[in-house]
């Protein structure tokens, strides 16, 4: 692409103006440094105006990796023999106080679709919820899965903030090859629901499972369109056992791209950095693509998984915050107090109301 046609769709950004498919994949296609540095900077300048220097830390909690599904690129997959484990509501409670403790401003609580939960009504991921709300007085997001409507509307009525549910692609196709047999829009249907109940959605994809950059543009426009409140991108990471191969050094430079370009889309949304694909060491080109949200940080020493890298940097305690928060000095950004992550999340409510 030449010069001028990159400075002007910068530019167009910039001035607040959304892109078109063919200008997303144009920035997409970007490979020479100068012009990257272009696009990190205008993703970064977006990112300041609307957040400043500040960056929300969340703290995970995958406190159940049984699934009842067979999606082609996952870990936790119902046909992988891995060791699996269920903690009990003390325990989520427990280690959700302890990410208070330690400068958390959001605790994720995720599971696989679980049939244990799902055959009893969700009794316990309701009650693990509400309590580890009531006593860490910390917002909540409720990773579990695709649910019925009446459970979201629980959820939402019992203040729980955030709803997370990844279609990871908007390729129909591709969705039936990466999520075997489940239904795309009941899927997304659900995401839709919890929105229209009240609750900030996080949408998702992934990138090296044989996407275009054409499916990439139509997932950037799709999430802006229902106006997910929180946009996520994740190189896939192959593992062992899981038909689907793929190769994060391949692929990164297209996962910070496509941060960079929901950047300059969903200018207010919040954009994790995930330490899920690379550890603590991916962090910083993630940041500099104009992420302001860090996913994923686990406590050592609780036999919790992550997702996308079952046990990357966790039991050292490179997830930290204590080690994030010495990054973050480096970059001179800072991470964000309570009382200003709960500003955004009011304000982010306050649109749709
Ligand atoms: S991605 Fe989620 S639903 Fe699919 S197999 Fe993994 S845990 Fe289960």
């Amino acid at each position: 692409m030449n010069n001028y046609k990159i400075d002007d769709i910068l530019k167009k950004a910039l001035s607040g103006n959304t892109l078109k498919k063919d200008e997303i994949v144009d920035i997409l296609s970007l490979d020479n440094e100068n012009d990257l540095n272009k696009l990190y900077n205008a993703a970064r300048e977006i990112r300041n105006r609307n957040f400043m220097n500040k960056i929300f830390l969340y703290g995970f909690v995958y406190f159940s990796n049984y699934c009842r599904n067979n999606c082609n690129f996952c870990y936790s997959r119902k046909s992988n023999n891995i060791e699996r484990y269920r903690k009990n509501t003390d325990e989520i409670i427990d280690i959700s106080l302890r990410l208070k403790d330690s400068g958390v401003n959001l605790i994720d609580l995720t599971m696989g679709e679980d049939p244990f939960y799902h055959n009893s009504d969700f009794k316990d991921v309701f009650n693990a919820s509400f309590e580890a709300k009531k006593q860490t007085n910390l917002p909540m997001m409720i990773s579990p899965g695709v649910v019925d409507h009446d459970l979201i509307d629980r959820f939402s009525s019992s203040g729980i903030e955030w709803y997370a549910l990844y279609q990871e692609t908007h390729n129909r196709n591709l969705f039936e090859l990466l999520r075997k047999d489940q239904d795309y829009d009941i899927r997304m249907n659900a995401k839709l629901h919890a929105k229209s109940s009240g609750m900030l959605i996080e949408e998702g994809i992934l990138v090296g499972v044989g996407e275009t950059l054409e499916d990439i543009a139509d997932s950037i426009l799709e999430m802006k369109k229902m106006e997910a409140d929180q946009v996520r991108v994740m190189t896939y990471v192959s593992h062992e056992g899981i038909p689907l191969k793929g190769d994060v050094e391949l692929n990164k430079e297209l996962e910070f791209k496509t941060i960079a370009v929901m950047r300059l889309l969903c200018q207010n949304s919040l954009i994790p950095a995930s330490l899920d694909i690379e550890g603590i060491d991916g962090l910083k080109p993630r940041l500099d693509a104009g992420a302001n949200v860090i996913t994923s940080i686990i406590l050592p020493s609780e036999g919790l998984q992550g997702v996308a890298q079952s046990c990357k940097d966790i039991d050292d305690g490179n997830r930290s915050v204590e080690t994030v928060n010495k990054i973050l000095n480096e970059m001179n950004l800072k991470a964000a107090t309570s009382s200003e992550y709960s500003s955004y999340i009011s304000s982010r409510k306050a649109l749709y109301v």
